[in-house]
């Protein structure tokens, strides 16, 4: 955890550690994906992102989207105050939740700013608040912790099979 806030801050630190919020998303869909990624073994990325409906629907929210850049993190758009991130269907909801209560904890824990969040889901014309509740936070903090074990892992987990193994970027790495 020091590790990373260190690394956000601009410390000297001598094998910093980044967490992005694509990050938290692949450590709870697999975490063998998320060794991959994080070995820059990217293969028809978007084409994978399109079928599991990860990828943002790029006409959702067009006018107020903002890409708001902040260190590690990167937030589709500010609505009323709120982070609101935005996804094209409530497919894989609960890596979307954690990787929207990243940006919160990241927020207040770095910047100092405490926010609630909206998850928007615009094709199902569904919103979901978020808030950094005590047991989010505690959540993301394992999380953190979890994804160093993996990325400092000098092999990847073991291959497990899942639901949308079929539409992974890295299906032949595991399957073949
Ligand atoms: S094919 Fe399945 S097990 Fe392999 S990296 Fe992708 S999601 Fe994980």
């Amino acid at each position: 955890m020091e590790q990373l806030k260190r690394t956000a801050t601009g410390e000297p630190v001598d094998d910093p550690f980044r967490v992005t919020g694509v990050m938290m998303q692949y450590f709870h869909v697999c975490e063998r994906e998320l060794w991959f990624a994080s070995r820059y073994l990217e293969i028809d990325r978007e084409n994978t992102a399109v079928v599991r409906g990860t990828r943002v629907d790029e006409t959702a929210y067009e006018s107020e989207r903002e890409n708001l850049s902040l260190g590690m993190i990167s937030l589709d758009l500010l609505q009323d105050g709120r982070v609101v991130e935005v996804k094209p269907s409530s497919t894989l909801e609960e890596p979307a939740r954690m990787q929207l209560s990243y940006y919160l904890w990241y927020l207040a824990e770095i910047a100092g700013v405490e926010r609630d969040g909206v998850l928007a889901h615009p094709t199902e014309r569904k919103r979901e608040p978020i808030e950094l509740t005590t047991e989010r936070r505690e959540k993301v903090e394992d999380a953190i912790r979890g994804i160093y074990a993996v990325v400092t892992c000098e092999q990847p987990p073991p291959a497990s099979e899942k639901p949308f193994c079929s539409s992974c970027a890295y299906h032949d790495f595991c399957w073949c």
